[in-house]
């Protein structure tokens, strides 16, 4: 299984781009803002709301030039990413799409440096305000978990529409939902996204199996509602969701506390069996032009989401 799934995404990164587009189609958004906003508004015509990401991270590679050379062209590229946020969440507002805005903190420049990235979260995190949106500080792989949560701990500080990702599979994450519910500042209220999480990350530090991570998943969401959270369950697991469902009726906890959170394209027949039973879901629509690049590398580093279909979104590991 392993050779076939080796030569299948060897095969992917050999199709050409026009082929690959039509197929990533179903996951992805577009290049533009416009198509994005075009699924936005037919997904909110079927009654579900969105979120929007622009796909893009900084893997942190050396490429050429000088150390200098190589910092500036990082806080470029993130300075870039930032304006095509504000830009997006501006003309998301302006076509009155039910969505909000989510972002990945190397994508801010998080290798580059802590404060920049802090800088360009605060300054999209006023604009979202401004235009009445949410913004999401997301998770990516763990040696940028402890920058990611300092930057949004000082987030924490003075904006009340920002949320975060955490990811059951990591060990630690015990530990930071603990000391998040005491970071938040009196009269704000915790936002999580929680989620499986989507590196492969070492055996020392993360649980591997399926198992283990769909129990601790279930464990963290229960402190975080225990602890007046709310929580945004971030899955298309229809063997845990009935556990969610179970734990939510035991806590009381309603509406305003919780909502699902699906990937576009991935098992849509369940999230429309979801709403149709009246639980609230949000669909998360990535989109712009690095995605071919973007979707070729991380799908190269964990061939094993062809599995999952989620092919050129989430499509990342360690
Ligand atoms: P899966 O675990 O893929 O399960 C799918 C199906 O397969 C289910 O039916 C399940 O029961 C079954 N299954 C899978 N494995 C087994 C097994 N071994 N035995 C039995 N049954 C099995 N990740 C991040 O790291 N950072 C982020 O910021 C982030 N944001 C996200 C935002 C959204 C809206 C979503 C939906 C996901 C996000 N993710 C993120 C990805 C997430 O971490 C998961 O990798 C992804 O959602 C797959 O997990 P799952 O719970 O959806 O389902």
């Amino acid at each position: 299984m392993g050779h076939l799934i080796n030569w299948t995404v060897k095969g992917i990164s050999m199709m050409p781009k026009s082929l690959t587009r039509t197929l990533a189609g179903r996951y992805i958004a577009g290049e533009t803002t416009e198509s994005a906003l075009a699924r936005v508004q037919a997904l909110n015509a079927d009654g579900f709301e969105c979120i929007l990401d622009i796909l893009g991270e900084d893997a942190g590679h050396k490429s050429g030039g000088s150390p200098a050379e190589l910092l500036a062209k990082r806080e470029t590229r993130a300075r870039e990413a930032h304006r095509q946020y504000i830009e997006a969440a501006t003309r998301l507002h302006a076509a009155g799409g039910k969505a909000y805005m989510s972002a990945k903190p190397t994508h801010f420049g998080l290798h580059h440096s802590e404060d920049l990235c802090f800088d360009l979260y605060s300054e999209l995190a006023e604009v979202c305000a401004r235009l009445g949106l949410f913004l999401r500080v997301e998770m990516e792989d763990h040696p940028t978990t402890d920058g990611t949560l300092r930057v949004f701990k000082r987030l924490l500080i003075d904006h009340d529409n920002v949320g975060i990702v955490l990811q059951s599979r990591l060990f630690r994450t015990v530990r930071d939902v603990e000391d998040l519910i005491k970071s938040v500042p009196a009269g704000r209220r915790l936002h999580v996204r929680m989620v499986k999480g989507i590196y492969l990350e070492p055996a020392k530090i993360a649980h591997t199996e399926y198992g283990p991570i769909a129990d601790a998943y279930v464990q963290l969401t229960e402190s975080l509602w225990h602890a007046g959270a709310r929580v945004s369950l971030a899955t298309h697991d229809d063997i845990m969701q009935p556990r969610l469902e179970s734990l939510r009726s035991k806590l009381g906890i309603t509406d305003e506390a919780f909502e699902y959170q699906v990937l576009m394209g991935v098992r849509p027949p369940l999230w429309k069996d979801w709403q149709q039973k009246g639980l609230p879901v949000r669909v998360y629509v990535p989109y712009g032009p690095d995605w071919h690049a973007y979707s070729m590398r991380r799908l190269k580093k964990n061939p094993k989401l062809l599995r999952q279909m989620a092919f050129g979104i989430f499509t990342r590991s360690s």
